[in-house]
């Protein structure tokens, strides 16, 4: 039987928490009675800085069920830290841990499936979005755009896979020895390397609420996905530098040409357009690099990832 914990980031989420809770309780209810998971499994809530009663629903939640866990952050810090904060806090709780968000759109009956493949000896089991059609047009058009163009960036991720995933508690130990602050679990679970399973994930419509990922927040971690985890872009620019050199050789034998022919005109707008264009692509150098400067900016600076104010528990801590 394995203790699982789920761990759900939860940012405004007042409209959904009290039915994802139910729905979550009722799963865990079967998968006990079927003797899947412990009578001692948790789900824990991650508020990650809401405006709104999140933490005031799971603190009731708290009260009123032996399964809800609370994890109240001092302030918001988006998803990806809210689901770190929840994994580092809550592994001492548990056998293994599965990610889970909070409106979930994911696909409960994939948990006991992860579970399963968890017994059989993975550490870490990928949720694998099968169908889309839940999602709007443009939000599955440019998440398999965004996947596609990761892969050709040299990232190593699981397609169609979001952040619904089962780590064992060996996986969420070996996560916690990575100290970078640009955090892209999506990229940096398949670099643990242990041995992995996927399950299918049919993705359903948001009960209630609305999505707090916005497109300018999807660029953001769309950006995050590839700078944090890839150096190719930069290697394009030299590429892209090198075809220059030989394009502007072509033009020099051009011009000698056109001096010794006595063709040889004052080429004031040729000129002035290789100076924009070449301008431009060194600024998107510059640009680029700067990405990188950014990140090694933030990473020296080694800040913390999240601040924990309040911790609701029925877990009784291990000394490990
Ligand atoms: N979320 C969070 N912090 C944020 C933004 C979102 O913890 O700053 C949570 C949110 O509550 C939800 C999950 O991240 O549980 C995914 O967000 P959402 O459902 O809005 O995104 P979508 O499903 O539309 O991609
Ligand atoms: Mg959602």
């Amino acid at each position: 039987m394995v203790r699982l914990a789920t761990v759900s980031p939860c940012y405004n989420e007042e409209e959904v928490l009290e039915e994802s809770a139910r729905r979550l309780t009722k799963l865990f209810e079967q998968m006990i009675a079927e003797g899947l998971i412990t009578q001692d499994s948790l789900m824990v809530f991650v508020n990650d800085g809401s405006r709104d009663h999140t933490w005031d629903i799971i603190q009731r939640l708290y009260h009123e069920s032996p399964y809800v866990c609370g994890i109240n952050l001092s302030r918001n810090r988006g998803h990806q830290n809210a689901i770190m904060a929840g994994m580092m806090t809550a592994r001492h709780w548990a056998d293994a841990i599965i990610t889970i968000d909070a409106d979930l759109q994911d696909d409960l009956n994939a948990i006991p499936k992860m579970v399963r493949e968890f017994s059989n000896g993975n550490d870490i089991v990928y949720g694998v979005k099968v169908s889309r059609t839940a999602d709007p047009w443009l939000k599955r058009f440019s998440a398999e755009a965004f996947y596609r163009l990761q892969s050709q960036m040299g990232v190593e991720s699981i397609f169609n896979h979001a952040d619904f995933r089962l780590l064992s508690r060996r996986a969420l130990d070996l996560l916690a020895e990575y100290p970078e602050r640009n955090i892209y679990l999506r990229g940096m679970i398949p670099a643990l390397g242990l041995p992995s399973a996927t399950v299918d994930d049919v993705l359903s419509e948001r009960t209630a609420g609305t999505s707090k990922y916005n497109l300018s927040r999807m660029l953001g971690l769309a950006l995050d996905g590839i700078t944090s985890f890839s150096i190719r872009p930069i290697y394009l620019i030299l590429n892209l530098g090198i075809i220059f050199i030989v394009i502007a050789f072509a033009i020099g034998l051009y011009v000698i040409r056109a001096l010794i022919v006595g063709t040889a005109m004052p080429g004031w707008s040729s000129l002035m357009l290789s100076i924009w264009l070449v301008g431009g692509f060194v600024l998107i150098g510059i640009g680029i690099t700067g990405i990188y400067i950014g990140k090694i900016y933030q990473e020296v600076k080694r800040r913390p990832l999240y601040h924990i104010q309040d911790i609701l528990t029925h877990a009784h801590e291990e000394m490990d």
